[in-house]
């Protein structure tokens, strides 16, 4: 039986936390299905398409053909417990950094389950060396100049670079 997991986040940009979760995910499961959410309220700073590259350049590179071949990106809206049960994924992946995200993940997870009993969360820990990393500061440190480096991969800094130049 394939076994299919689903990492549901934003990804806007990757970064090296987000990496960390998924060679931990690739480990876990045959199939990794990365969901990014899109909203029409929302405007990132990296399209859907720019992300799913990103994603699938940096996978590649880190964690070789085989297990990059393991893994699909995806686009969804609305709940997610649903597109996992589209895509017939038995459990979703969410990390966790810190006790602020450990409080609003039982939360949805609670939520989640009530709504949709057959698919688990799964909680990942975060590695020490990138559980302080956040997609949003990463943004605001690009944006202003700062060094990005030691918190995304080398494909990401390259566009942030691009983006801010
Ligand atoms: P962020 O929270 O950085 O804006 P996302 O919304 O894309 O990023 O998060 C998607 C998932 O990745 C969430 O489960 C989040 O907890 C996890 N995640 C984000 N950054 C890290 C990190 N540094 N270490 C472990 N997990 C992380």
């Amino acid at each position: 039986m394939t076994r299919t997991i689903l990492y549901p986040g934003s990804f806007d940009p990757l970064t090296n936390g987000h990496v960390d979760i998924l060679r931990k995910s690739l480990a876990l499961a045959d199939r990794v299905i990365v969901a990014i959410g899109v909203q029409a309220s929302k405007t990132p700073t990296f399209s859907f398409d720019e992300r799913v590259e990103m994603i699938e350049t940096v996978a590649r590179e880190a964690f070789g053909a085989e297990a990059a071949g393991r893994l699909e990106v995806i686009s969804f809206q609305g709940l997610v417990v649903e597109a996992a049960r589209e895509h017939g994924a038995t459990a979703l992946i969410r990390g966790l950094r810190d006790g602020t995200d450990l409080d609003y993940e039982m939360q949805m997870s609670g939520m989640n389950q009530a709504m949709v009993s057959e698919v688990q969360t799964v909680f990942l820990p975060a590695s020490p060396g990138v559980r302080h990393i956040t997609a949003t500061l990463v943004r605001q440190i690009a944006k202003m100049g700062g060094d990005v480096s030691p918190f995304v991969p080398a494909e990401v800094v390259r566009r942030l670079a691009e983006r801010n130049a």
